[in-house]
């Protein structure tokens, strides 16, 4: 597809203002002013009306298709939650609004919002104070760290390390590192597909600041020692982070808080339904239970005995800042709105049928693909192409012959603890006929690997690009396009 320069063509305009018939009230100085002109491209506005439908049609959406993508909830985010985050009395608010003076009649609403949310995260998750502030699950986590070794710093602990298994989700350990902790990874149980007790026992020492826990773990499998693990950490005052992106799993069905989580994050952009792809927005709320609570980023939410709302910097045992302002607000506001949207018992259906779809898609397929721990999953599940790979088709080619199909690929070659893994999070906002044709697909490439694996080796054939090489073109990265253009003298 050509480039907008490609397209442009000299004296070419697609805005048509009336001539100036006032004085300009401001003589540029000539220091100021260009000497050559500026290079941009010339088009009518329908030449740049059909470049940029076109260039929107390359992308691919829950929108557009079904994105089974393990790990990342790519469920289909309701429009009605982009209307409310568009109301202006929310998206025009400046944040350098007085929350006092005037009454802070202005900011009331918005203050309420994350009031209301933060009180509702904790019912969700049964934790007694959640800030919003983490602008991504990974930033929650780091915040989480943080939060953790400002309480060991507190009570004067001196602990270096965090435990974290081998099933726990990639940035675990990442966040555990930037917090300054050394990190020591706990071996899963294979037979189960959880964490080994055994070897948490023996690892364990009164060094562990923190065990960090993906629950569901990364295996799609919900981890049924999470009591005993809380209790053995809590012996040696080692806490308890909880990685809870996978919410989606559990809402209303199970609360960390309830078995003595420390602390622990949601993903708002995978659970409760908020844009999220290509590297943000998000937001990563993060919970605390109350003796964490003094260590939270500033500011907080409080709310008066007038029913008014205020913002409290006061608190000398925080952490500080982790965002500007308040994080991602009108990502917040779109949870807000999707939890008042589904209430509680539509919460409950999220999870019920994320997990039976889950389910219907895995025993659908096993048959085919090797399930190297096949007990029942949460809301996604992870396969094995081994048998594909013994006739020379690989996870990344099913995952690209899947394209072929009108299909996003699930996440491939992770969790790392399976060999060829295709990790499938179907969600629970797609219908059983789409569900259907996904499995028919992944059926017909695992007979083509048999029949005719050379094609699948080339898919895909329906792409503008078909194979690039991921490594070059992520280190030799050059977006620029200018040649073209300077030749044609513009
Ligand atoms: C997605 C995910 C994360 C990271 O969240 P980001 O918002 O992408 O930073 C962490 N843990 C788990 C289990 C996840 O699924």
């Amino acid at each position: 597809m050509a480039v907008i320069f490609e397209k442009s063509v000299p004296g070419r305009h697609g805005v048509s203002l009336p001539d100036c018939d006032v004085p300009e009230g401001v003589e540029i100085p000539d220091t100021l002013r260009r000497r050559a002109d500026a290079e941009l491209p010339e088009l009518s506005e329908l030449d740049a009306v059909r470049h940029f439908t076109e260039l929107s049609r390359l992308n691919f959406g829950v929108d557009t298709g079904f994105y089974p993508l393990g790990s990342c909830t790519m469920k289909y985010n309701p429009k009605a939650l982009e209307v409310i985050a568009g109301l202006e009395g929310f998206s025009d608010l400046h944040p350098f609004l007085p929350q006092l003076r005037h009454g802070g009649m202005l900011t009331q609403g918005a203050l309420q919002v994350m009031h209301e949310l933060e009180h509702a995260l904790c019912e969700i998750a049964g934790m007694d104070a959640f800030t919003l502030h983490p602008m991504a699950g990974a930033h929650g986590e780091l915040t989480g760290m943080m939060l953790i070794a400002a309480y060991h710093r507190h009570k004067g602990n001196r602990k270096t390390e965090v435990l974290i298994p081998d099933e726990a989700h990639g940035t675990n350990p990442s966040s555990a590192a930037i917090a300054g902790y050394d990190v020591r990874p706990m071996p899963t149980d294979t037979r189960t597909g959880m964490l080994d007790v055994g070897a948490l026992e023996s690892m364990l020492s009164d060094n562990t600041a923190a065990i960090m826990l993906t629950n569901p773990n990364t295996l799609g499998i919900f981890n049924r020692d999470i009591e005993q693990v809380v209790e053995i950490a809590h012996r040696r005052d080692a806490l308890v982070y909880y990685d809870g992106a996978n919410l989606n799993a559990i809402l209303g069905k199970f609360r960390p808080g309830d078995v003595g989580i420390d602390v622990m994050h949601v993903n708002v952009h995978k659970t409760f339904a908020t844009p999220h792809g290509g590297g943000g927005p998000g937001a990563g709320p993060v919970g605390v239970r109350e003796n964490l609570e003094p260590f939270l980023p500033v500011s907080r939410v409080v709310k008066r005995p007038d029913n008014t709302y205020t913002l409290d910097y006061n608190r000398p045992l925080s952490i500080g800042y982790v965002a500007p302002f308040y994080g991602n607000f009108s990502i917040c506001l779109r949870a807000y709105a999707y939890l008042m949207l589904m209430g509680a018992q539509g919460l409950i259906e999220v999870s019920e049928n994320a997990v039976l779809n889950a389910n219907y898609v895995m025993n659908a397929l096993k048959d085919v693909y090797e399930l190297p721990y096949d007990t029942v999953c949460m809301h996604e599940f992870v396969l094995s192409a081994r048998r594909q790979a013994e006739q020379g088709v690989h996870a990344l080619d099913i995952a690209k012959a899947l394209i072929d199909r009108g299909f996003h690929p699930p996440t491939v070659y992770f969790p790392l603890i399976v060999k060829e893994a295709l990790m499938i999070e179907p969600t629970e906002t797609e219908s059983k006929e789409t569900l259907d044709a996904f499995i028919a697909a992944m059926r017909a490439i695992a007979e083509q690997a048999g029949s005719d694996p050379d094609a699948l080796r080339k898919a895909p054939r329906s792409t503008s690009v078909s194979r690039p090489d991921e490594t070059r073109a992520a280190k030799t990265m050059d977006f620029r396009w200018d040649e073209p253009f300077r030749e044609k003298g513009g």
